[in-house]
């Protein structure tokens, strides 16, 4: 077992242990890439949530948001080319009888070729010492260089089959490159094949009357056909934004990583409306403006990249992800589409109803373009939670495992303890509990001796203990001890609220976007 798949299954049960995630219908031996969030993970999938809309819409003026329903007319499908085009390339195992998704067979495949480049990258920084160059090193050195190329031409290949629905050279490339399953080794493979993704269901009691639908696979178009509504509702101008969050649907063909790829998930999506022709530097902002509400969470620079695609979707001119680096490599955790006039224009055309933007200024009208952005909030979530869970080695050669969440994301933000049970301390504790839970989600916990309710605390990742002993009883004071630097202070109860705030209160974070 690889060190990063051993990290990733420390984050799957630890997840588990502390009340974050659990497996759907666990009672039943699960649901395949279903999850069920518990109560540690419903807030910080809450608080993840929160980040994102006030980071979006509360703080712009001209962004606002909606809630959608998760069944739409089955026409919306047709328009948006969801019936036609939501598909992965499958290709099965013949021997292993597995499924995976031809394309991120390839992409895998470039991915340890990459891996090759960081060992490279990592050896020659060794020798060279402070003298290293690495910019210069991956332009000019030869092996790097054509480990580059070769990526290149196999993406591009790629891209350029799929595009052209080619899918026979899809498995020819997979064969080229010798790729095997990655769980038995065997090469021995069916022809690749498109599968569409949507849930089907049915709306109606009788059978003759039943309406087709589908479940929404992903939250975005339930914006564009409500775009008129809030225009004209909200006397929106352009440029304007439309955002919501909710639950999307995709029957997934490979579903092995935990909530990274879900059959079931939640989006936090914002279409911003603009004038046509303005639309690169609009990509332009909206990258930036998301990669600084990921910064801010302070979960490593160097975790995060731009992955600029290759193969468009039919709706885009640009489109780029922001990818993370998970415990199993750099991986896609947003998207942000240059998606032109294409989801209005083809609603127009299905509906009959006009999807015009009025502009009072030059008394025109026209079809707005749209950029999105698109970020799973389950994905999200991961990314918080592989990213926080370190195992630490301190001074007295004992390790402890600790949950460093973004203080403003972590589910629990103080814990209160009575040093014993007895001499009035619980009673304190409850006190000061009362007093704080109107501020902020605490926790009061009695049992065991203090140090191992320490190491609990800080395995749930709750940034803040707040101790009661003898000495309060006499000066009113507690010792507070930080999580991530184990350093306790001694200070006054009626100090705590500030001092908590100061740390997790949403608006300081927000302000370094
Ligand atoms: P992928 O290439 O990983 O399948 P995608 O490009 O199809 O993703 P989009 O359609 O752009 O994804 O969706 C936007 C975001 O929704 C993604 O960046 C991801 O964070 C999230 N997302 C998409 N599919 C899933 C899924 N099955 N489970 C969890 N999150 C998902």
């Amino acid at each position: 077992m690889t060190n990063q798949d051993d990290q990733f299954k420390k984050v799957v049960s630890h997840a588990k242990e502390y009340g974050y995630v659990f497996q759907s219908s666990e009672i039943y031996d699960g649901l395949s890439a279903v999850y069920d969030y518990a109560q540690n993970g419903a807030e910080l999938k809450k608080n993840i949530r929160d980040y994102w809309w006030k980071a979006v819409v509360q703080m712009h003026d001209n962004i606002v948001g909606i809630d959608s329903s998760i069944f739409m007319h089955p026409t919306t499908w047709k328009a948006s080319g969801h019936v036609d085009a939501f598909n992965d390339p499958l290709i099965d195992n013949k021997d292993s009888k597995k499924r995976y998704r031809a394309d991120v067979l390839i992409e895998d495949y470039c991915a340890k070729i990459e891996g090759k480049i960081d060992k490279e990258v990592d050896k020659a920084a060794k020798r060279f010492g402070d003298a290293f160059n690495k910019e210069e090193f991956i332009s000019t050195n030869p092996r790097v260089v054509g480990y580059y190329d070769k990526i290149k031409t196999i993406l591009s290949r790629m891209a350029k089959s799929l595009e052209s629905e080619d899918l026979a050279d899809v498995k020819a490339l997979i064969e080229e490159l010798e790729i095997a399953d990655p769980l038995t080794g065997s090469r021995n493979w069916t022809e690749v094949k498109q599968f569409n993704l949507m849930f089907g269901t049915k709306l109606g009691a009788s059978a003759e009357s039943a309406m087709d639908l589908y479940l929404r696979p992903e939250t975005a178009q339930g914006i564009f056909v409500n775009f008129l509504n809030v225009q004209k509702t909200g006397r929106m101008k352009i440029p304007f934004g439309i955002a919501q969050t909710g639950k999307a649907f995709r029957n997934e063909i490979v579903a092995r990583q935990f909530i990274f790829r879900m059959r079931e998930f939640e989006q936090m999506e914002m279409q911003f409306f603009i004038k046509p022709g303005t639309q690169k530097e609009w990509f332009e902002h909206w990258k930036e403006t998301r990669m600084k509400w990921h910064l801010s969470l302070g979960m490593g620079d160097e975790n995060y990249r731009f992955h600029d695609h290759e193969k468009l979707a039919h709706y885009a001119d640009a489109a780029t992800d922001i990818e993370f680096k998970f415990p199993f490599g750099f991986k896609e955790l947003e998207g942000i589409h240059s998606r032109t006039d294409f989801d209005l224009k083809q609603h127009e055309e299905f509906s009959g109803k006009k999807l015009q933007y009025f502009d009072h200024e030059t008394n025109e009208s026209y079809t707005p373009y749209v950029l999105e952005t698109s970020i799973g909030l389950d994905r999200m979530f991961l990314a918080v939670f592989s990213n926080a869970l370190v195992e630490e080695e301190l001074d007295n050669n004992t390790t402890r495992t600790v949950l460093k969440l973004p203080a403003v994301l972590a589910p629990v933000k103080a814990a209160i303890l009575p040093l014993v049970k007895k001499d009035g301390l619980p009673e304190i504790a409850r006190q000061i509990m009362d007093d704080l839970k109107w501020d902020f989600n605490v926790a009061y916990d009695e049992k065991d001796a203090v140090g191992r309710r320490y190491r609990r605390q800080d395995a749930n990742g709750t940034p803040f203990c707040i101790t009661v002993d003898h000495d309060t009883l006499e000066d009113q004071t507690v010792t507070i001890r930080h999580r991530d630097t184990m350093e306790q202070t001694r200070v006054k109860i009626e100090d705590l609220r500030d001092l908590i705030k100061k740390e997790v209160d949403m608006k300081s974070w927000l302000k370094k976007i």
